[in-house]
């Protein structure tokens, strides 16, 4: 069998890049094991405001060009809502706080996202002892019903194959690469976190961080709105609530636990004051990098071996547009961002 693409790894990155070649009509295969959970229990917020600090977003206007319109025609393609938009609600914790926000309110790279004015409203349920700032352009993607979608439509297709790739399998010919029975051009690995067990590109500087998220049934809340303070607390409807997330640069495994649950639950407990129940827990490690810009590109050996990884915490904003940067880099020579290039690595890759 002759294929174009060998893609490994179904996740938000695998899924751009697989669409950009679904548009171009190029023919490709997907491996997926199920060892990565990150595009699945992601949030799956998009927001061009880093309201830690109020800063931009790295390319936030640019990535949601892109990004709105690829979810857009996902939506039309499979006839199913992906993207539901919100007002983002930061909640301020002093005075200093709200002065920062009017000061960033100026800023031009902010000016389209944050509403200078303060919403002094209350909200049954919610804690704010310095009120509200808006962010206007933010929304979440239901990641874990996009990639679920995407993986039944590839099923169907008879273009993904739900096994472990096997990076040693990997045969090279003079210009092509073989696995198994499979003759590609390229094989594009996605693999999030599962790059580690990579050996063409476990060199690649992965600062992997653990996150864990609950899901809450809170009866007396009921607000339309991501609720954003040292955590967020995001509408699913039906006063059901997704709660997140932590950080956790020591624990490796995609398991649930304890620690994360009690970190959760207190800071829930400062921004809301009512009864709730916890439904569900889950977690997942963000592909995220030291310097935090994508880990995009071709291996300087290998050539025919290419990398789509690093989206880190932000994949839904960022994922079309560096899968749609590699496609034209692979296909039409067109460079790639330097600050994506994995090529900034050269040495470790070649070590
Ligand atoms: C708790 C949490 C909350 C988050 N919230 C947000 C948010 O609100 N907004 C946002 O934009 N981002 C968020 N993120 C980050 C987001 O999830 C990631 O940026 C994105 O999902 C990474 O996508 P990926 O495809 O690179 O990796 P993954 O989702 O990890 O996908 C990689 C895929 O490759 C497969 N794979 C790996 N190795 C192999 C192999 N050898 N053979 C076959 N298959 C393989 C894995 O099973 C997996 O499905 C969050 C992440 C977490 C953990």
């Amino acid at each position: 069998m002759k294929v174009d693409y060998i893609i490994v790894g179904l996740g938000l990155a695998g899924l751009a890049f697989a669409e950009e070649l679904v548009e171009n009509n190029k023919s490709f295969i997907v491996f997926e094991d199920s060892s990565q959970t990150s595009s699945l229990v992601a949030g799956g917020v998009y927001n061009p405001v880093i309201l830690k600090r109020f800063t931009p977003v790295w390319n936030a206007k640019e990535q949601l060009a892109v990004a709105l319109p690829f979810y857009k025609q996902l939506e039309a393609k499979f006839n199913t809502k992906f993207d539901q938009k919100f007002t983002t609600k930061k909640v301020f914790k002093s005075i200093e706080d709200q002065n920062n926000w009017f000061e960033a309110s100026d800023k031009p790279k902010l000016v389209d996202y944050i509403d200078p004015n303060l919403d002094t409203k209350s909200y049954n349920g919610v804690l704010a002892d310095f009120s509200f700032g808006n962010v206007k352009e933010t929304g979440r993607i239901d990641t874990k019903k996009l990639v679920e979608t995407y993986r039944n439509y590839l099923e169907s297709e008879n273009a993904i194959r739900f096994e472990k790739f096997e990076h040693q399998q990997i045969k090279f010919q003079e210009n092509t690469v073989k696995y198994e029975e499979i003759e590609a051009n390229n094989i594009v690995f996605c693999e999030g976190f599962g790059v580690t067990e990579n050996p063409f590109f476990n060199k690649l500087p992965l600062n992997e961080a653990k996150g864990e998220l609950i899901t809450i049934h809170a009866p007396e809340l009921d607000i339309d709105f991501l609720l954003k303070s040292t955590l967020f607390v995001l509408p699913l409807g039906d006063n059901i609530y997704k709660v997140g997330a932590t950080f956790n640069w020591t624990d490796k495994t995609s398991n649930p636990s304890e620690e994360g649950k009690k970190e959760l639950v207190e800071k829930l407990e400062k921004v809301i004051n009512v009864p709730y129940k916890i439904i569900e827990q889950t977690a997942g490690i963000r592909p995220t990098v030291a310097g935090r810009r994508p880990l995009v590109g071709v291996h300087p050996t290998y050539k025919k071996l290419v990398v789509l990884n690093g989206l880190g915490t932000r994949g839904v904003m960022i994922a079309p547009t560096v899968a749609k940067q590699l496609y034209n880099h692979l296909e039409n020579g067109a460079d790639l961002d330097q600050e994506i290039d994995i090529i900034r690595f050269i040495k470790k890759l070649k070590a």
